[in-house]
């Protein structure tokens, strides 16, 4: 990249630090943006500025939001007597996208990993325990089928039995290994359907 000026290498540099972006994509990117009128690049700017700075987490179920409390908790038709626990907002976004679930969300933010060295403390289990002392019917349990989100659920049902609120897995239909945001919603509807009490 010597051949850029320091300016556009710094640009192309930055791009290339995101997920999925290589450099050459980087590079497209930086010369899209080079190109693109003054001020649509500033609303660009502006905007990523402006949401790394409101959003926070929902002071509920964690996920990511710019106000208190997200749409879905402060959303008065949903039931919020069923808790679906889930690894990350992308995953609870894929089962919004399936339209079908009424009830609210708990977002861990990880999953328990002894390999990589994560355990219970360092995912939002303290605060899904903290809502179950409220009125709760069922807590949902739809971490992934990795080994991480197996061990994760295990070890949530375990500390949810003793309360005696009727805790579920969803089904196995998800392929083992596989990330919820990349299943289509007809497999993520039937996982959630035949979910099974642990
Ligand atoms: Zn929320």
């Amino acid at each position: 990249m010597e051949y850029y000026s320091n300016q556009i290498s710094q640009l192309v540099e930055q791009l290339a630090s995101l997920p999925g972006i290589g450099v050459k994509t980087a590079q497209r990117l930086a010369f899209y943006i080079i190109d693109m009128p003054k001020d649509r690049v500033e609303k660009l700017a502006d905007t990523i500025v402006k949401t790394r700075n409101v959003i926070r987490y929902c002071s509920q179920c964690l996920t990511l939001t710019d106000q208190e409390l997200c749409p879905i908790c402060s959303n008065p038709r949903r039931n919020q007597k069923v808790i679906m626990v889930v690894e990350n907002p992308r995953d609870m976004s894929a089962y919004e996208k399936t339209g079908k679930y009424e009830g609210v969300y708990h977002v861990l933010h990880g999953a328990i990993s002894p390999m990589l060295g994560i355990g219970p403390g360092e995912i939002r289990l303290k605060e899904l325990m903290i809502r179950l002392e409220k009125d709760v019917d069922e807590v949902i349990i739809a971490t992934n089928s990795s080994l991480e989100g197996e061990t994760t659920a295990m070890y949530i049902s375990k500390l949810i039995k003793p309360t005696g609120i009727k805790v579920t897995r969803i089904a196995s239909g998800v392929p083992v290994g596989g990330d919820l945001e990349n299943i289509d919603e007809v497999t993520l509807l039937r996982a959630l359907e035949g979910r099974v009490e642990l």
